[in-house]
């Protein structure tokens, strides 16, 4: 236990555990024997070649990477990403874009992979994705789809799910594309009051999905309908239990698969779906998405740490203690306690508080806390920084058998934007970037920056919103100086991945 504290306080003293990240989680990122599932890369659709990701994970120079005059993503979305100062070799933030054309399932069996009946679109080296509105479109439904994954103690999970968390999405939505597709163009709100229902508008009862979607009221094989429960699912929420299936399915799948590929460490998920004239922004760990309209910001997802999911930890820790092995108490106190003070009172914080109250000190409270740290130093078990995410299967307390999987969760939190309640100009856009980014600037600072930035372009030039995301990652990093990288107001720069989006919001009100 002792080594497992020295290494927890190397940690907060801003020390880097080896093979680890400014999300801690050192441990597991071992070699191994077997083959990996997809080689390490820089996105797809960047189109980099071997000798530009080499020249790419240069930790002195830190080059901005930025999409080709060449290439385009859907909607002119802008991109730029840089490594980080030598934290660990390889950059591991991942991302990727496609456009999504979502079929019905054929047949009774699916098979994703072979028998798919959805035609998933290219990375669009020239954007010709975006003339698939029109292409078939009583047959589907084509989708937007964006992403970033931070990686920690190796690069494995980032890449997979970069690869494959979208086929997965496709898999969920697959289910419910008929309903989609027949549903009228506002479908109600997950959120809050249920709007009143335009004429012709289907909503999936539970009724209905009880008899397999078949019958209704009235039907002679319908017992009478005291006995069920009409509640009306909105579309939307159709589309977040999607959004929520699909990561779960993902982590499964990276669960089983590391058996057979090394599959190293895990990653933060934050993915952006557009379906239908909405935005689904969907965020599991502590990347951040905001929308910047006429210079406002709107927060579009909150970031999972130990600080901010401490209740839901330490409630699982009451709940099943044998998941703290002994060696942790779930309980937070301000500061470690010494065992001279037994039998003194000390402050506590237990699951079912947000306040703090005073006990006893006993044996037990003798433990090392569940969560520990503050701000970016916060750590569950003395080992990982960020509480959802996919992968970290394998992921145990420093020189113990104690895992660390148990306590975090794949879910995201989904938040809805709908783009056909508002007008949108050439500047207004949505922002997702990795923590690299968040660290160093503020919601407001980028928001300014992107205010000042963006009106000085061409609005004609395609480019103008990667230079948007290189300007971003640019102000994040800074420039080397004797005391290391700075920015604005002599402040330290980020020494994390930086990764960013800028992705323009009026294209999707041309496309709604
Ligand atoms: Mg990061």
């Amino acid at each position: 236990m002792l080594s497992r504290v020295k290494s927890a306080v190397a940690n907060f003293m801003g020390g880097i555990m080896a093979g680890g990240s400014e999300h801690g989680a050192g441990a597991g990122a071992g070699g191994s024997d077997l083959p990996l599932r997809f080689p390490y890369g820089r996105p797809e659709f960047l189109g980099l070649s071997p000798d530009e990701v080499e020249c790419s994970a240069d930790h002195i120079a830190r080059p901005i990477l930025i999409l080709k005059e060449t290439r385009r993503l859907p909607w002119t979305t802008g991109y730029a990403e840089v490594i980080n100062a030598g934290k660990s070799t390889h950059n591991e933030d991942q991302a990727s874009c496609e456009v999504l054309f979502i079929k019905k399932k054929t047949g009774v069996t699916f098979t994703p992979s072979k028998n798919s009946s959805v035609k998933r679109r290219s990375s669009l080296p020239n954007g010709e994705g975006l003339q698939l509105k029109e292409n078939s479109e009583t047959d589907g439904i084509t989708c937007h789809y964006w992403s970033l994954f931070d990686g920690h103690a190796g690069s494995g999970a980032a890449v997979v799910a970069s690869r494959l968390l979208q086929h997965r999405l496709v898999d969920q939505l697959q289910d419910i594309v008929d309903i989609l597709k027949n549903s009228a163009v506002l479908p109600p709100t997950c959120l809050g009051e249920e709007p009143e229902q335009p004429p012709g508008h289907r909503t999936l009862t539970r009724a209905a999905s009880l008899r397999g979607g078949v019958g209704g009221p009235g039907s002679p094989s319908t017992p009478p309908t005291r006995f069920f429960t009409e509640k009306k699912i909105p579309h939307e929420c159709l589309v977040v239990g999607a959004i929520e299936s699909a990561f779960r399915a993902m982590d499964l799948q990276i669960e089983r698969e590391r058996k057979t590929y090394n599959i190293s460490g895990g990653c933060t998920a934050l993915i952006v779906l557009y379906m239908l004239g909405k935005l689904y922004v969907a965020n599991a760990g502590d990347s951040r998405a905001i929308i910047i309209r006429k210079g406002d910001v709107t927060p579009m997802s909150s970031e999972f740490t130990p600080e901010t999911e401490r209740q839901r930890l330490q409630y699982l820790g009451f709940m099943q203690p044998h998941l703290l092995g002994n060696e942790f108490t779930h309980l937070e106190f301000p500061r470690r306690v010494q065992r001279k003070e037994l039998g003194k009172r000390i402050l506590y914080r237990d699951f079912n508080m947000t306040g703090w109250a005073y006990k006893t000190i006993e044996d037990d409270d003798l433990k090392f806390p569940l969560i520990y740290g503050e701000g970016k130093k916060a750590r569950v078990m003395a080992t990982i920084g960020v509480t959802r995410g996919l992968g970290d299967h394998d992921l145990k307390v420093h020189d113990s058998n104690i895992q660390i999987k148990p306590f975090l969760s794949p879910a995201p939190e989904v938040r809805v934007y709908n783009l056909l309640q508002y007008e949108h100009g050439a500047d207004d856009v949505l922002i997702l970037a990795t923590d690299g980014l968040w660290d160093v600037l503020s919601n407001e600072e980028v928001a300014g920056a992107i205010t000042s930035f963006l009106p000085n372009c061409d609005p004609d030039d395609p480019h103008r919103y990667t230079l948007a995301a290189q300007d971003l990652v640019m102000r994040a990093r800074g420039v080397l100086k004797d005391r290391g990288w700075r920015i604005s107001s002599d402040r330290l720069g980020s020494g994390d991945d930086i990764s960013v989006y800028v992705i323009p919001l009026l294209h999707g009100n041309k496309l709604s």
